[in-house]
C-alpha cells in the first residue's frame, strides 16, 4: 500500500482546537489523513513536538500515525516562531523517516512544511503535493504591520510552488491568487474544497440543544464559533448588535465560542478584553457572552442552539466554521471573502455581506431574526448543500485521485 508522509509543522491533529494557532488546518490534516487511510493509504503525520509527554510515534487511528518531531523547545510556541527551527525539523524528519519510512509521496501543509517537503522531494525522489491553507501575500495585504510572519515567507512560498508536483487550492479564489499573484503553473493546481464531518455536525432540535447547554429559550441567538483573533473581526458583529439594539426586534444575544481556555478567562485574553470594552462603550455588553473554547464534538450543540451563525472575518483562506454551522442546519451570515464566497450560497444557505460593514450585517441579521419562514428555508438548504458538496469523504476521494495521478 502506498505510504504518505503528511507534514504539518504546527498543526497537529492531537492539539485542542480553538486557540490561537489551532484551527482549520488541524482539522484538515486529521480528516484527510483518516479519509485517505480508509481508501488504502498508510499515513504518517509529522508534526513538531511541543509536549515532552507525547510519544515519538503514536497510532492515531487505523493506518494513521502521528510522529512527533523535535525542533526547538518541547513546549507550545507561536507558529511564526517555528521558522528558525525549521532546518532542525527537516533533519529530524529525515532521521525518523529512516526507520519509520520509506514513503511514496509527501503531502505538505502550510509554507514551512512546504519548504521541508521541497527538500525531502529531492532527497527521497518522490512527488510533493502542497496545500498552503493560507497565503503570505494575502495575510500581508490584510494585516500589514501586524503580520508577524517571517520575512522569507513569500519567497519560500514561490520556491515551494515551483517544486511541488501538485498544489491543492481550497477554493477558486485561492487558485486565482496562486496563479495570478504567485505565478503558479495552473495545470498543477487542483481545487479541492475542504469539508465537514457530517456524522459529527448534524442538526439537533433547537430547544433540546439550548436545554443541554443551559441557554435561554426566550431569545434569538446569534452564534460565532472560531478563534478569537482581530482578523476574525468579532468587533464588526458587536457593532452590528449596537445598530440592531434600538430597532424593535425580538430579544436577541450573541454567543462567542472559542479562545485559549475552556472558560473564557477575559483577563488573560487581550482580544476578548478589547471586544468587551467595545461592547461596553456601545451599550451592548449585556448581549454578548463569551463561552470559551469547546471540543469539536460538542460544537453541534452550539450551532444547533443558534438561530443564525455569524462570522465576518476581514479575510478567510477557507473557513470551516460556516460549513459546520450549515451542516447543523443553521443559516450562516458571513463576509464574502476567500473560501466563504464558495461555501455559503448567498440567499440560499445564508447571506454574504461585505467585510467591515456593520450596517449591511445588521440589515441581514434583522431579516433573519424577524422572518421565520425565510430562516427555516435557508436552514434546510444549508444542510443539503453540505451533504451535496462538502463532506470529508468527497475531499479524501479527490485527494486520493491527486495521489493516483502522481504515483
Ligand atoms: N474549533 C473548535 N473549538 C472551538 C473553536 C473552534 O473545535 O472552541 C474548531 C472549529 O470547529 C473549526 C476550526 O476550529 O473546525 C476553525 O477552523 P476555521 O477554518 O473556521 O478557521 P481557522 O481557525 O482555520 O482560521
Amino acid at each position: 500500500m502506498p505510504r504518505i508522509a503528511m507534514i504539518s509543522e504546527h498543526a497537529s491533529p492531537v492539539a485542542t482546537l480553538g486557540g490561537t494557532d489551532a484551527g482549520g488546518q488541524n482539522v484538515y490534516v486529521d480528516q484527510v489523513s483518516r479519509g485517505v487511510a480508509r481508501l488504502g493509504y498508510d499515513v504518517d503525520i509529522y508534526t513538531r513536538a511541543d509536549n515532552p509527554e507525547e510519544p515519538t510515534v503514536r497510532q492515531w487511528s487505523d493506518r494513521v500515525r502521528v510522529i512527533s518531531v523535535v525542533a526547538g523547545p518541547l513546549a507550545p510556541i507561536p507558529k511564526d516562531a517555528i521558522w528558525p527551527h525549521i532546518a532542525e525539523f527537516l533533519a529530524s524528519v529525515e532521521r525518523l523517516a529512516a526507520t519509520e519510512g520509506p514513503y511514496d509521496l509527501i503531502h505538505a501543509n502550510f509554507w514551512m512544511s512546504g519548504w521541508v517537503g521541497a527538500r525531502l522531494r529531492q532527497r527521497w525522489c518522490v512527488p510533493l503535493v502542497q496545500i498552503f491553507h493560507a497565503l503570505g501575500a494575502v495575510k500581508r495585504q490584510h494585516q500589514g504591520d501586524a503580520d508577524t510572519s517571517p520575512v522569507e515567507r513569500l519567497e519560500v512560498e514561490r520556491a515551494v510552488l515551483a517544486s511541488a508536483d501538485r498544489i491543492i487550492a481550497q477554493c477558486p479564489d485561492e487558485r486565482d491568487e496562486l496563479v495570478t499573484t504567485y505565478g503558479a503553473d495552473a495545470r498543477r493546481v487542483r481545487v479541492i474544497p475542504s469539508g465537514v464531518d457530517v456524522a459529527r455536525f448534524f442538526p439537533i432540535d433547537q430547544a433540546v440543544a439550548r436545554h443541554e447547554l443551559g441557554l435561554p429559550l426566550d431569545r434569538r441567538l446569534l452564534v460565532y464559533v472560531g478563534r478569537v483573533l482581530p482578523r476574525k473581526d468579532i468587533e464588526n458583529v458587536i457593532r452590528a448588535l449596537a445598530l440592531l439594539r434600538p430597532r424593535h426586534l425580538p430579544p436577541f444575544g450573541l454567543l462567542i465560542v472559542g479562545g485559549e481556555t475552556d472558560n473564557a478567562q477575559l483577563d488573560q485574553e487581550p482580544e476578548m478584553r478589547r471586544l468587551i470594552e467595545i461592547a461596553d462603550r456601545l451599550g451592548v455588553r449585556d448581549l454578548v457572552m463569551f463561552v470559551g473554547r469547546r471540543p469539536s464534538d460538542r460544537l453541534r450543540w452550539y450551532y444547533s442552539a443558534a438561530d443564525v451563525f455569524v462570522s465576518t472575518p476581514w479575510y478567510e483562506p477557507y473557513g470551516l466554521t460556516p460549513l459546520e454551522a450549515m451542516a447543523c442546519g443553521t443559516p450562516a451570515v458571513c463576509s464574502s471573502v476567500g473560501g466563504i464566497t464558495y461555501t455559503v450560497a448567498d440567499g440560499v444557505s445564508g447571506f454574504l455581506v461585505p467585510p467591515r460593514d456593520p450596517p449591511r450585517l445588521a440589515e441581514r441579521l434583522e431579516l433573519l431574526l424577524t422572518d421565520d419562514p425565510l430562516r427555516q428555508r435557508l436552514a434546510r438548504n444549508a444542510r443539503r448543500r453540505v451533504e451535496d458538496l462538502f463532506t470529508w469523504t468527497t475531499v479524501s476521494e479527490r485527494t486520493a485521485e491527486v495521489y493516483r495521478e502522481l504515483l
